[in-house]
C-alpha cells in the first residue's frame, strides 16, 4: 500500500504541492500518494487527527494553518521554534514531530539555483511576517556583512532582530531609513504584492549588480520586481523556486531521498513579464 501524505491549507484549490510531490515520487521512485486537504477553519487539530488515524504519514501546512500546526507539534525544529510557524509535520506513532523549510527552501534557491551567494554581501529582507521570520537562520549561516529587516510595524522587525541577536547582528530598520542604503540582495518577504502592492522600499536601495527577489510566486512581474526592473536590475525572480526547494527539503525529511528540483522549476516557472 502506498505511504500517504497531504497538504492542508483553505483554500487550497490553488495549490501547486501535489503536482510538485507526484514528480518528485516519480522521479526517485517512492510508492506515495500525495493529496490535498482544504481544513476546516477552527477545526484544524480534528483534520490533522483523522489524517494520522487513516494513516497519514507526513503533511505540508499552509495558510492559514501554520500557527496551528505548531500548536499541534509535540517536536519542534530550531527553525520552526525561531519562525514561531510550522510547514511540514512528520508523524511517528504520538510523536508530531515539526519544521519549517520556507527560509532554506528559499536560500537554496538564491544560492544553489540563482547562483547568487549571501556570503559577504549586504541583505535587505522587507517584511517580518512569517516567511520573513523563517529566513532569518538560514540567512545568518550563509554569513551575510549586513542583514537588515524593513517592517511597515517597526516592533515586528526590532523583535525579530532581538530573537537572533545570538546568532548574528540584525537590525531593524523603517522604511524611511533605507533612502541612504544600498544592497546585493533584495528580499520581498512582505505580503504586498498578494494584492498588487508595493511596500514603500526606495528604487535606489539596488547596489549594481543586485538580486531582487519576490517571494511571492505566480504573479508575474510584481510592483516590487517592476520597481527594482525601473531601477535597472537585471537579475530579477519570484518564489517558485522557494516553493519547489521547500518541497524537495520536506520529502527528502520525510522519504531519505532528495528529489532533483530544476525541471519541475522549470515546468512551474512563468516568465516574469
Ligand atoms: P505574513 O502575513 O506573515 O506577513 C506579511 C508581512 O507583509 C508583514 O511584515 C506586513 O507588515 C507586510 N505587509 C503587508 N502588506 C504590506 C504593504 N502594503 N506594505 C508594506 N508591508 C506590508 O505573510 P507571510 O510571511 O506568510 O508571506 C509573505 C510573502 O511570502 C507572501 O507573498 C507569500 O506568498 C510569500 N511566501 C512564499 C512562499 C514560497 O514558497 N514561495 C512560502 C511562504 C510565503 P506589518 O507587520 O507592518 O503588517
Amino acid at each position: 500500500m502506498s505511504d500517504h501524505y497531504a497538504v492542508i491549507g483553505n483554500p487550497i484549490g490553488h495549490t501547486k504541492s501535489p503536482l510538485i510531490h507526484g514528480m518528485f515520487a516519480e522521479m526517485t521512485r517512492q510508492n506515495l500518494v500525495y493529496t490535498a486537504i482544504e481544513g476546516s477553519l477552527g477545526g484544524f487539530a480534528t483534520d490533522v487527527d483523522r489524517f494520522r488515524q487513516a494513516g497519514g504519514r507526513g503533511m505540508n501546512v499552509t495558510a492559514p494553518f501554520k500557527l496551528d500546526a505548531f500548536a499541534y507539534a509535540t517536536e519542534h525544529s530550531d527553525r520552526a521554534r525561531l519562525a514561531g510557524a510550522v510547514n511540514a509535520l512528520k508523524f511517528d506513532g504520538d510523536r508530531v514531530l515539526a519544521e519549517n523549510f520556507d527560509g532554506i527552501g528559499l536560500t537554496r534557491d538564491v544560492v544553489h539555483n540563482l547562483g547568487c551567494p549571501l556570503k559577504d554581501k549586504r541583505v535587505l529582507l522587507l517584511g517580518a511576517g512569517g516567511a520573513a521570520r523563517g529566513a532569518l537562520l538560514p540567512f545568518l549561516a550563509q554569513g551575510p556583512t549586513v542583514l537588515d529587516i524593513a517592517n511597515r510595524t517597526l516592533e515586528e522587525a526590532q523583535a525579530l532582530a532581538q530573537e537572533v541577536a545570538d546568532l548574528g547582528t540584525v537590525r531593524a530598520l523603517r522604511y524611511a531609513h533605507l533612502e541612504t542604503e544600498q544592497y546585493d540582495l533584495v528580499f520581498n518577504a512582505t505580503s504586498a504584492s498578494l494584492r498588487g502592492e508595493l511596500p514603500p522600499v526606495p528604487a535606489t536601495v539596488f547596489a549594481p549588480g543586485a538580486l531582487a527577489y519576490e517571494l511571492a510566486y505566480g504573479k508575474g512581474l510584481t510592483p516590487f520586481l517592476r520597481l527594482a526592473q525601473g531601477a535597472g536590475v537585471q537579475q530579477l525572480a519570484d518564489g517558485v523556486g522557494m516553493l519547489v526547494e521547500q518541497a524537495a527539503e520536506a520529502f527528502a525529511w520525510w522519504r531519505g531521498v532528495r528529489p532533483q528540483t530544476q525541471d519541475v522549476i522549470d515546468q512551474l516557472k512563468i516568465p516574469l513579464v
